[in-house]
């Protein structure tokens, strides 16, 4: 990895970050005449904790990674928007990513007027990392990696992103948005043998929570300071901080029910594959299936016309004719079935 100072961009690296009130004092006040809130009128009139403390002390427990190498963002969406933000120059930088892939990656990239270089997948969708390394260059910044993999579904193996990261020497993102569905192991288990690597995890999928609007990046201490002071100081409201909160401490039951989220489906993929207007039903380690199937416009609007929505993919890279189908409640479930058992009769 080159050192952090020769990735962050230079304008980072000297930022004076704003300090906000909370920042400065955070012990038992007996007033609190800091920072022109409202002292008259209760409820949510004092600004949130900036670094939400409370939140992190949890997922620290929980993922077994210290609090302060913990960043959570509005979404997912402003943990990749910060990435690019702190290490990407405009119009100098670039970033390197796999394809098919999660699309705000691109979208991100664009807004930061960041090059974004698509390396595919192999047909099987398996990853080539000496492809994807030889798409990087001195100015590549950082490699995006899902896995599991969005809209293809597939985990790749711990010990290719563990070759990513040991051999590019920049900044290695792994989004693991669905890692919770997947029996492959995350990349935080060993966090610590890779400075250059961020984590992304969100609540917005297995904590079934993307309402909340709370995304996770852990990585280095280092890593971590620099995306706090780039960061809106107040970022994630306290209603999301207290909610958030909330369903951590419903963590054994959400596990219970992601396990038989996982049950339904192996089982839907089953019934998928069965059916005279499906091709193939590709294998997931995520909540949702990529089907390709015979049709997949027609098939769409058939669906979206008797009121079940999937996502038409067939325009993606390696993946024509593919429905992304999310696997929903045993009655939604069997909906589609009987939707797409009858469709051209
Ligand atoms: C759904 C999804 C997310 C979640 O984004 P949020 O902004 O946290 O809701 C992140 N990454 C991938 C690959 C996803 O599919």
């Amino acid at each position: 990895m080159k050192p952090l100072e020769q990735l962050v961009r230079p304008n980072i690296l000297g930022l004076e970050p704003y300090t906000c009130a909370r920042n400065e004092y955070t012990g038992e006040a007996r007033a609190w005449l800091d920072a022109n809130e409202n002292s008259r009128i209760d409820g949510f009139n004092r600004y949130p904790d900036p670094l939400q403390l409370a939140v992190k002390e949890r997922l620290a427990e929980m993922r077994g990674v210290a609090v302060d190498r913990i960043f959570l963002g509005v979404g997912s969406d402003e943990c990749i928007d910060i990435t690019y933000r702190v290490f990407c120059r405009p119009g100098i930088d670039n970033v390197v990513a796999i394809e098919p892939t999660y699309g705000m990656y691109s979208v991100c990239a664009a807004i930061n007027d960041v090059e974004y270089r698509r390396v595919n997948l192999r047909p099987d969708y398996s990853l080539d990392v000496e492809t994807l390394l030889s798409a990087t260059d001195s100015n590549t910044k950082v490699i995006w990696i899902c896995s599991p993999n969005n809209p293809t579904g597939n985990a790749f193996p711990l010990e290719q992103l563990r070759e990513v990261a040991t051999r590019f020497d920049g900044i290695v993102v792994i989004d693991e948005a669905y890692i919770d569905f997947s029996p492959h192991g995350s990349m935080l288990e060993r966090l610590d043998e890779y400075p250059n690597v961020i984590v992304m995890q969100t609540f917005s999928k297995a904590w079934a929570s993307a309402a909340l609007r709370l995304g996770i990046a852990f990585a280095s201490r280092e890593i971590i300071g620099i995306f706090n002071n780039v960061k809106y100081p107040y970022n994630i409201n306290i209603l999301t901080q207290r909610e958030a909160l909330k369903v951590l401490d419903r963590a054994p039951e959400i596990r219970d029910i992601v396990g038989e989220l996982v049950a339904a489906r192996e089982n839907l993929a089953t019934r998928l594959s069965a059916l005279g207007c499906v091709r193939t039903v590709h294998p997931s380690d995520a909540n949702f299936l990529l089907a390709e199937v015979t049709d997949a416009g027609a098939i769409y609007s058939y669906l979206k016309d008797n009121g079940v929505i999937v996502r038409n993919r067939s325009r993606v890279t390696l993946c024509g004719n593919c429905l992304r189908i999310t696997v929903g409640t045993d009655v939604e479930n069997d909906l589609l079935i009987k939707m797409l058992s009858e469709y051209g009769k």
